[in-house]
């Protein structure tokens, strides 16, 4: 099986999410995401920019 690659990107209202421990990424809406397999709070790859 190929490592967790990069999913279609995301729509404009999505971030990115990445868990920290097995490295799953998925798109979501909301702020927070947690791993559904680690149930460890995924971090965020698309922070906003500030600019
Ligand atoms: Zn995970």
């Amino acid at each position: 099986m190929p490592t967790w690659s990069d999913p279609a990107p995301c729509d404009d209202d999505e971030q990115l999410f990445e868990c920290p421990d097995c490295g799953k990424r998925l798109c979501s809406e909301r702020s927070t995401v947690s791993c559904g397999r680690c149930e460890t709070e995924m971090q965020n790859l698309s922070v906003p920019r500030p600019e």
